[in-house]
């Protein structure tokens, strides 16, 4: 059985590692010169910035990623720093006053009855996660105080590149979930680079192949089936397709699609996906600026959402004594004409949170449209399965359940190698 792979980014390259492990024959083209995608590294003067992800794993070394990782043989170590999440509650902004809260005591800030009620609401929602509303509004009927609305959009902006009110509630407590289950985040050594690097090994270690710089402009289909691709004009003949570049871009790349009512709803489907936008700015700093390898919620900030500071576990994302910190803020659909202004109240957040601190910014991203946060936003995934038979769609536009980013990716793949492989 041959398989084709559109995509060296993560979920491509997991899959081509799973399949080519199975005994698959497997090409992987990617139209970059480069694998990884938004899963990798650049060297800028010895600091490694990274073409996405801010070198993090939200559930380390024992979530679904990790497992996967594991399960295909890639040679990668990921660490975890236990404790180290803290919600950063500006007293005073503009003097600087401010206390941090650890993460699972986020409760001790608000009110007592409001301590109470959300005791209460812990053990509840286990039972009877809510439904039908947004994360956002879930916080209004319930626990209805600013600070609850700061910290619920410090978290989804952090983890998902959203606000609260923008994220199905459903999706949050299963997230949630997930980190009871899975536990906080973890960093690979070596960074995001490590990652894809060590699935790419695997994959040509099991003669599997991946061209960089070959773009696939068309997937062949016949008779309802897709049964290879089209590059530079020629045909590369396969029995299944995977697809690591989402639904819409995916069914832009097919000709032949059947006229059935589920090709029709799948394509109104499509049409509500929205990718998630973000900003993330790079410090380069001369101190530590956080102190752990663990993220600090900043939900006081007026955009920054979250910050983490990865060489406290991998020293050599930096040059020797210096430090990456990175900030990262979602960007709602609204703004994304605005970058510039989204960026600058990015800064400014950053003066505020670590006034009188010794740092450069060395780089600042955006990041929308074909080259999101996330290719579908979290909670509005439409599955793995496409209505061409033997098209599948892996990576953040096709993550699963309850998955935080690369979690998800993992979850996705998951869930297409079990309907490719039984
Ligand atoms: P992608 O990275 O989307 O790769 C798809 C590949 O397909 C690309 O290389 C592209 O060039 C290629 N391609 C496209 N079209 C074609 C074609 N026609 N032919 C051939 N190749 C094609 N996640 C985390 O877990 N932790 C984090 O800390 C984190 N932080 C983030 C911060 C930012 C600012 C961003 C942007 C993302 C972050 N993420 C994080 C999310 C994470 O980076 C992504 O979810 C993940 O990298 C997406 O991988 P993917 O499998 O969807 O593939």
């Amino acid at each position: 059985m041959k398989a084709i792979v559109i995509g060296a980014g993560l979920g491509g390259l997991l899959s081509a590692a799973k399949l080519s492990g199975k005994g698959y024959e497997v090409e992987v083209f990617e139209r970059l010169a480069m694998i990884g995608g938004r899963f990798t590294n650049f060297d800028i003067k010895g600091y490694q910035l990274t073409t996405g992800a801010l070198h993090m794993l939200p559930h380390g070394p024992t979530g679904p990623l990790a497992q996967l990782i594991r399960e295909v043989g890639a040679d990668v170590t990921i660490e975890r720093q236990d404790d180290t999440a803290f919600m950063r509650i500006h007293e005073d902004l503009e003097n600087g006053i401010y206390k941090d809260v650890s993460f699972g005591e986020f409760g001790s800030t608000f009110s007592v009855w409001n301590r109470i009620k959300l005791a209460l609401l812990l053990i509840s929602t286990r039972k009877w996660p809510p439904k039908n509303c947004s994360f956002g509004e879930w916080i209004t009927k319930n626990l209805n105080m600013p600070i609850a609305h700061q910290m619920a959009d410090s978290f989804c902006g952090w983890a998902l590149s959203l606000k609260a009110a923008d994220t199905p509630v459903e999706e949050a407590f299963e997230i949630f979930e997930n980190l009871y289950r899975h536990g906080g985040p973890g960093v690979p050594i070596g960074g995001c680079k490590a990652v894809t690097d060590a699935l790419a090994d695997v994959v040509r270690k099991n003669g599997g192949s991946i061209e960089t710089k070959t773009e696939v402009t068309e997937i062949l289909v016949e008779n309802g089936k897709a049964v290879g691709v089209l590059i530079d004009g020629q045909k590369h003949m396969s029995d299944i397709v995977i697809s690591n570049i989402g639904h819409p871009f995916t069914s832009d790349l097919y000709k032949d699609a059947p006229t059935t009512p589920q090709y029709k709803q799948y394509i109104d489907k499509i049409r509500t996906i929205k990718p998630s936008a973000g900003v993330k700015i790079c410090l380069a700093a001369n101190e530590p600026l956080i102190g752990h390898g663990g993220v600090l919620f900043t939900p006081s900030a007026k955009r920054v959402n979250g910050i983490n500071e990865v060489t406290n576990i991998d020293p050599k994302l930096a040059p020797r004594g210096k430090h990456l910190v990175m900030a990262h803020q979602t960007v709602q659909w609204d703004k994304i004409p605005y970058l510039e202004e989204e960026i600058d109240m990015g800064i400014a957040d950053l003066k505020q949170i670590f006034p009188n601190k010794d740092y450069e910014i060395i780089l600042t991203q955006s990041y929308y449209g074909g080259w999101p946060v996330n290719r579908s936003s979290s909670g509005t995934d439409i599955g793995n399965t496409t209505p061409i038979k033997g098209l599948y769609v892996v990576g953040d536009g096709a993550k699963g359940k309850g998955g935080i980013e690369v979690e998800g990716v993992a979850l996705g793949v998951k869930n297409t190698m079990n309907l490719i492989l039984g």
